[in-house]
Protein backbone atom coordinates (compact mmCIF):
# COMPACT_ATOMS: atom_id res chain seq x y z
CA UNK A 1 0.00 0.00 0.00
CA UNK A 2 1.13 4.01 -0.75
CA UNK A 3 1.29 6.12 2.05
CA UNK A 4 -1.71 7.78 1.41
CA UNK A 5 -2.88 7.62 4.61
CA UNK A 6 -3.21 11.99 4.38
CA UNK A 7 -6.26 11.79 2.91
CA UNK A 8 -9.11 11.89 4.79
CA UNK A 9 -10.97 8.31 4.59
CA UNK A 10 -14.91 7.95 4.62
CA UNK A 11 -14.53 4.59 6.49
CA UNK A 12 -12.61 6.43 9.45
CA UNK A 13 -12.94 8.33 12.58
CA UNK A 14 -11.01 11.04 12.50
CA UNK A 15 -9.83 12.62 16.03
CA UNK A 16 -7.57 15.44 15.22
CA UNK A 17 -5.72 16.33 18.57
CA UNK A 18 -3.40 19.05 17.39
CA UNK A 19 -3.49 21.02 14.08
CA UNK A 20 -1.60 20.26 10.76
CA UNK A 21 -0.02 22.91 10.51
CA UNK A 22 1.92 22.82 13.69
CA UNK A 23 3.74 19.56 11.98
CA UNK A 24 7.24 19.98 10.31
CA UNK A 25 5.79 16.29 8.78
CA UNK A 26 3.24 13.67 9.27
CA UNK A 27 3.12 9.72 8.86
CA UNK A 28 1.33 6.69 10.25
CA UNK A 29 3.44 6.80 13.57
CA UNK A 30 1.59 3.14 14.78
CA UNK A 31 -1.03 0.79 13.55
CA UNK A 32 -2.97 -0.77 16.52
CA UNK A 33 -4.09 -4.20 16.34
CA UNK A 34 -7.28 -3.04 16.26
CA UNK A 35 -6.51 -1.09 13.31
CA UNK A 36 -6.33 2.16 14.66
CA UNK A 37 -4.17 4.49 12.56
CA UNK A 38 -1.94 7.18 14.52
CA UNK A 39 -0.75 9.70 12.75
CA UNK A 40 1.82 12.38 13.55
CA UNK A 41 5.40 13.93 13.78
CA UNK A 42 7.96 16.24 14.87
CA UNK A 43 6.42 19.74 15.88
CA UNK A 44 7.49 23.00 14.25
CA UNK A 45 8.40 24.51 17.31
CA UNK A 46 10.87 21.25 18.23
CA UNK A 47 11.89 19.73 14.60
CA UNK A 48 14.15 17.61 16.24
CA UNK A 49 12.16 16.87 19.32
CA UNK A 50 9.88 13.69 20.43
CA UNK A 51 7.37 12.99 17.79
CA UNK A 52 3.57 14.12 18.87
CA UNK A 53 0.31 12.66 17.86
CA UNK A 54 -1.51 14.51 14.94
CA UNK A 55 -4.90 12.44 14.40
CA UNK A 56 -5.99 9.32 15.17
CA UNK A 57 -8.35 7.22 12.87
CA UNK A 58 -10.65 4.61 13.73
CA UNK A 59 -12.29 2.45 11.56
CA UNK A 60 -15.78 2.47 11.97
CA UNK A 61 -16.53 -1.17 11.66
CA UNK A 62 -14.18 -1.95 14.65
CA UNK A 63 -15.72 1.53 16.58
CA UNK A 64 -18.69 3.37 17.19
CA UNK A 65 -18.20 7.18 17.47
CA UNK A 66 -18.41 6.51 20.94
CA UNK A 67 -16.40 3.71 21.17
CA UNK A 68 -13.43 5.95 19.69
CA UNK A 69 -14.26 8.68 22.14
CA UNK A 70 -13.89 6.10 25.18
CA UNK A 71 -10.64 4.69 23.52
CA UNK A 72 -9.13 8.36 23.20
CA UNK A 73 -10.47 9.20 26.90
CA UNK A 74 -8.95 5.58 28.18
CA UNK A 75 -5.31 6.70 26.50
CA UNK A 76 -5.44 9.95 27.49
CA UNK A 77 -5.77 11.70 24.10
CA UNK A 78 -7.75 15.18 24.05
CA UNK A 79 -9.24 15.60 20.66
CA UNK A 80 -9.66 19.78 19.30
CA UNK A 81 -12.34 17.73 16.89
CA UNK A 82 -14.10 15.07 16.02
CA UNK A 83 -15.08 14.02 12.96
CA UNK A 84 -17.36 10.52 12.72
CA UNK A 85 -17.19 8.67 9.57
CA UNK A 86 -19.38 9.67 7.30
CA UNK A 87 -22.90 7.26 7.74
CA UNK A 88 -23.88 8.53 3.97
CA UNK A 89 -20.56 7.83 2.46
CA UNK A 90 -21.19 3.83 2.65
CA UNK A 91 -24.40 4.19 0.85
CA UNK A 92 -25.23 4.85 -2.31
CA UNK A 93 -26.91 7.87 -3.42
CA UNK A 94 -29.96 7.92 -6.51
CA UNK A 95 -31.63 10.60 -7.70
CA UNK A 96 -35.16 9.06 -8.84
CA UNK A 97 -37.60 10.70 -11.13
CA UNK A 98 -41.34 9.73 -11.56
CA UNK A 99 -42.03 8.50 -14.87
CA UNK A 100 -45.62 9.88 -14.34
CA UNK A 101 -45.19 13.42 -12.98
CA UNK A 102 -41.04 14.14 -13.09
CA UNK A 103 -40.95 14.44 -9.23
CA UNK A 104 -37.35 13.74 -8.48
CA UNK A 105 -35.96 12.69 -4.72
CA UNK A 106 -32.78 12.02 -3.45
CA UNK A 107 -32.83 8.25 -2.50
CA UNK A 108 -30.40 5.98 -0.57
CA UNK A 109 -32.56 2.89 -2.06
CA UNK A 110 -33.26 1.70 -5.55
CA UNK A 111 -35.77 3.58 -7.76
CA UNK A 112 -37.66 1.06 -8.38
CA UNK A 113 -38.15 -0.01 -5.01
CA UNK A 114 -39.38 3.81 -4.38
CA UNK A 115 -42.81 4.66 -5.60
CA UNK A 116 -43.55 8.72 -6.04
CA UNK A 117 -44.83 10.85 -3.35
CA UNK A 118 -46.70 12.97 -5.21
CA UNK A 119 -48.52 10.33 -7.21
CA UNK A 120 -48.23 7.25 -6.56
CA UNK A 121 -46.33 6.80 -10.01
CA UNK A 122 -43.11 4.60 -10.58
CA UNK A 123 -39.83 5.95 -9.84
CA UNK A 124 -36.75 5.38 -12.35
CA UNK A 125 -33.01 6.22 -11.86
CA UNK A 126 -32.24 10.00 -13.11
CA UNK A 127 -28.99 10.35 -14.54
CA UNK A 128 -27.14 12.23 -12.53
CA UNK A 129 -26.14 15.68 -14.51
CA UNK A 130 -22.23 15.37 -15.69
CA UNK A 131 -20.36 18.49 -15.75
CA UNK A 132 -20.74 21.29 -13.24
CA UNK A 133 -21.39 18.63 -10.29
CA UNK A 134 -19.14 19.27 -7.89
CA UNK A 135 -16.27 16.90 -7.43
CA UNK A 136 -16.24 15.35 -3.97
CA UNK A 137 -15.90 18.74 -2.18
CA UNK A 138 -19.31 19.01 -0.99
CA UNK A 139 -20.89 16.18 1.08
CA UNK A 140 -23.29 14.26 -0.56
CA UNK A 141 -26.49 16.46 -1.61
CA UNK A 142 -28.34 16.36 1.51
CA UNK A 143 -31.85 13.67 1.71
CA UNK A 144 -34.78 15.79 2.30
CA UNK A 145 -36.65 14.25 5.27
CA UNK A 146 -39.85 15.97 4.30
CA UNK A 147 -42.95 14.28 2.79
CA UNK A 148 -43.73 16.81 -0.14
ZN1 LIG B 1 -45.22 11.19 -9.72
Amino acid sequence: MAEQISKPYPNYHAARIRAKGSFTRIRVLQTTKEGILIKGGPLKSNPSGPTKVQTIWFPKDKFTTAQAKAWLKEHKYTSILFEPASEKSEKASYTCECIECSHTVETDKHCKDLKCSECGGQMRRKERPGPGQKKQKSLWPTISNRND
